[in-house]
Formats: structure tokens, sequence, C-alpha cells
């Protein structure tokens, strides 16, 4: 879903309320052509997540430290929020002492036109990249194609997404709503492959023949980072295939695009986050690459590195009290795993780079609270998403606390004080604020059901906004007697009854 580009733009999303693309994805009978993209998706993305949070709470349970090791997770990240321009000045000036050069982007706009400024001299046709949702955020790929610089993704579930025209459902899985048919169609059509057939072994070294090329002949690449070190000026990437290895040591150029949270600050922080991220990622003791690099030593990888560091709308989540634990995130995609509304639609129902849990209170604050306003009520609020995040982000008290600020910003303009639904809420205030009128509207209510009580004593129909509700399920009828009648009829019938219920009653 994406707005017309105008020229030298890159497009951004263009989102749904999440019940109609939620809709779309959760379609019992999804359009004709369509029916295998449907059931298919669901069942892969279903099959997918139950695997990988199996073996994440099969990794978690070894350790008898877990808890701590959240706990300490969490403290580090909040500690690091509370001074961040601190360690964001000590990490320029040690990656700058070790010959890297920094820059500031503060939106999406600055951070491509910092990019497009340091490939200029290079005029790259083609740019190798590793594990960048900065780059997905600030839709990067697009301002590359439209200035003539073929951007290639090298993890092989980004390789999948690129190559299908499709976009990526999962942080650490952005394929996992593929199956390996529809990988393999989409490789033998991209790589010219018919010989192709979907045995996974097939696939991976499929793949492997075709960025082993790319790594070996392309000289600028463009990362994202797990973390940054303050102390070292260190950039720290984990991964599971290789391809960050090849893309953070082979090309002469390397630009890494990291969101301004990601700083820790010692290098000896990493001995908890290394634990922690890749057993509730991927459900693995350890990640088997983990680079750290900081600067350009002489003769050994890049000659010239630079890091942007990018803000886009972090700040005023960061200046924000209740949400600011939200930037504690190490997007190790573990509440996606466990979010049962996640399992129901995927993530493309997000209609962001960030979905599930994290992304239904990150994406709507990236955008100030003026799009994305139904992210906060894609959710049961049930805790499981709390339960597995290693950096324990409380997730449903985040969602709560943006519900309310979406409630405020529509009471603050005149279509959203006007609305019906605020009208009947504040109705409903006014009622409930008050015993007898609260009673009053009980007995009209009694008295106005009669029309529509069915024969099994529930309401199967009611109408206007009122309706939402019984499409989808039968609301119970008022009782004849109400507690309040009822109380104050046996009262009477047993004046020894506690005085104290006259407060009760209103
Ligand atoms: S919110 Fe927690 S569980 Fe979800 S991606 Fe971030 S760190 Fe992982």
């Amino acid at each position: 879903m994406t707005a017309p580009r105008t020229p030298g733009s890159a497009p951004h999303w263009n989102r749904r309320d999440f019940p109609d693309a939620a809709r779309e994805a959760l379609a019992a009978q999804p359009p004709r052509d369509d029916l295998f993209h449907h059931s298919q998706t669901r069942k892969n993305v279903r099959h997918a997540t139950d695997v990988i949070q199996a073996k994440r709470n099969a990794v978690v349970a070894e350790l008898p430290e877990w808890q701590s090791l959240r706990a300490a997770g969490a403290a580090i990240r909040a500690h690091t929020l509370e001074h961040l321009d601190h360690y964001l000045v000590q990490f320029e000036a040690n990656c700058t002492r070790h010959g890297g050069h920094v820059h500031w982007a503060s939106d999406a706009a600055e951070a491509r036109r910092l990019v497009l400024q340091i490939l200029a001299p290079h005029a790259p046709r083609e740019v190798i990249k590793i594990k960048t949702m900065t780059s997905e955020e600030i839709a990067l790929n697009a301002c590359l194609e439209e200035h003539g610089i073929h951007p290639v993704e090298t993890d092989l579930a980004e390789l999948i997404v690129q190559m299908g025209a499709d976009r990526p459902s999962h942080f650490v899985v952005p394929a996992l709503h593929k199956s390996r048919g529809q990988i393999r169609d989409i490789f033998a059509r991209e790589m010219h492959r018919p010989d192709l057939t979907d045995s996974p072994q097939q696939l991976a070294a499929a793949a492997r023949t075709y960025l082993r090329q790319k790594f070996l002949s392309t000289r600028v690449a463009i990362s994202g980072a797990n973390f940054l070190l303050a102390d070292t000026g260190g950039v720290a990437i984990v991964e599971s295939e290789g391809n960050g290895r090849m893309c953070l040591t082979l090309p002469e150029v390397l630009v890494s695009i990291v969101g301004i949270e990601k700083v820790l600050p010692r290098f000896q922080d990493l001995e908890v986050f290394l634990q922690t991220l890749p057993r509730s990622a991927t459900g693995e003791r350890m990640n088997p690459y983990n680079s750290i690099w900081s600067g350009t030593p002489v003769g050994d990888g890049p000659k010239e590195f630079h890091v942007i560091l990018l803000d886009n709308g972090r700040s005023p989540i960061l200046a924000d009290p209740e949400s600011r634990q939200t930037l504690r995130c190490i997007r190790c995609a573990a509440c996606l795993n466990a979010c049962p509304v996640y399992h129901q639609t995927g993530g493309h129902a997000y209609e962001s780079v960030y979905a599930g849990p994290i992304g239904a209170i990150l994406t709507p604050q990236l955008h100030s609270m003026h799009d994305a306003q139904s992210l906060p009520y894609a959710s049961s609020l049930c805790g499981a998403c709390y339960e597995v995040c290693p950096v324990q982000i409380n997730i449903p008290e985040v969602l709560i606390h943006l519900r309310g600020k979406v409630v405020e910003q529509q009471q603050s303009t005149l279509a959203g004080s006007l609305s019906l639904w605020n009208i009947a809420m504040k109705s409903a205030a006014h009622l409930m604020k008050d015993g007898s009128r609260l009673n009053a509207a009980v007995h009209l209510a009694q008295t106005a059901q009669k029309v529509l009580v069915s024969r099994n004593g529930f309401i199967e129909w009611l109408p206007g906004m009122l309706g939402g509700w019984t499409k989808t399920r039968d609301l119970p009828a008022l009782p004849a007697e109400s507690f309040r009648d009822w109380w104050r009829r046996t009262r009477s019938a047993h004046p020894s009854a506690p005085a104290s219920s006259e407060s009760a009653r209103d």
C-alpha cells in the first residue's frame, strides 16, 4: 500500500485501519483468484510461529537465571534511555576516533539524503544490504531505485521477499508467510532456475550461488545494527547466515543506518543480550555469527565507514515517561510469536515495517499518533507479549496508554468531538455518574428492549452503531428486576439489612 510517488521521493505507507487489513488477512471467503494465497499464508504463519516458540521455550527453560537476565536487560536498556544523549555522544567520539563518520538524521528524508550523499562519489549501480529494518522504515530501497541504484537484499528471507515483490511479515523471519513451494517458484523465475525443487538444501544453495557473486562484485554495503557500543565506538550485528560477515568485511564502503535507541553503554553489556536475543528470536543458544566492528582499521574491512543515527520519531517517545519503555526493544520478535492476534493475521495486517505487539505500540508513536491509530486496539491485552519479552516491556500497559492518547486526539478535533461515538460515551459517563439517572435509564431500557428480546432471552439485533455488537454475538437481555430494585425490595422486607446499602445502591 504505497502512495503515488513524486520524483525524488520515496513511497510512504498509506495505512488502512487494522480491522480492514486484518479482515482481508482473515477472510473466510477470499477472492477466487487468491484462494491459495490466503489459506496458505495463515497456515505458514501459524506453523512457523509455533515452531519458533517451541524452540524458544525449550532453550529458555535451560537457564534457571532467565528472569534475572530479563531484569538485567531491562535495567541496562532503561538506564541507557535515561542517559541517551550522553551515550550517543560518547559513541560518536569513539567511532570517529577509529576512523568512522557519524551522521545524525532527524527524519526519514534526511536519512535518505545522507545515504545518497555518501554514495554519490562512488556512483554504485548496485549495493548489498544486511539486516536493516531502519532502511525499510525510511523506504530506502525505493529511493535508491529512483536514483538508479539497485539494492540487493542478502538475508535469505529478505531476498525472497524482494524477489517476490512482497513485504516482510516478521522481523526475524520476514518470509515466514511463504511456503517452500512458493519460494521455489520465486527463485525459479528470478534466478532463471527452472530446475529447482522445493528441497531446502537446493533453495539455500541457489541463494548462496546468487549472493556469492554479489558479495564479490559489489563495492558498497548498507547495514543496520543490533547494538552500538558507546565505550568502544563499535557496531554489533548478530546473524545466522554469514551474509552479514560478508557485507561487513568485503565491500570498500559500509553505511550503517541505526536507530538512536540501539546504543549500549559498555561492550560488557553484550554479555546479557547475546544470551537473551538469540534465545528469544530463533530459539538458538547463540547466534552463529556475531560481528563487531569499529571504524576502519588499516588492511581490514571497508576503507570508508559511516553510521547514520536515525531519530525519525524516537525523541518524542523518549520524552513520554509512560511509553519510553517501547525503545528498550531489541527486535527479537518473541512477542510476535506469542501473540494470538499476530497468529491469526500475520504481519501484513499491521501495514508497517514493525508488526505484532511491538508494532502496535511503536508504529503509532513513530507517526506521532497521527497515523495507525487503530493499531493500539489490535490486541486482546492478554499479556503474552509481556511475559516473553527479554527486556520486560509491558506492552499491554503502553497499549492502554496509547488508547487514551487516541481518544484525546480524536476529541481534540471538531469532527471527533461531534462524532456519534464520542457523544454516546459522554452520555454514558453522564448517566453513570449519578445513581438515580442510571436507574431511570435502566428502567427505560427494560421497557424498550421488550420488542428486541427473542424467545431465548437474548437480543440478537440492535439498531445503528449498537449493531456492531450483535453482528458477531448475542446480547443477554436486561433482567426484569435490576440489582438495585431487588436490593430495595428485599431490604424493606428485612429491615435488619446493613445501613451502608445506601452508598452501595448509588
Ligand atoms: S517488544 Fe520485547 S519481545 Fe517484542 S520484539 Fe521487542 S524485545 Fe522482543
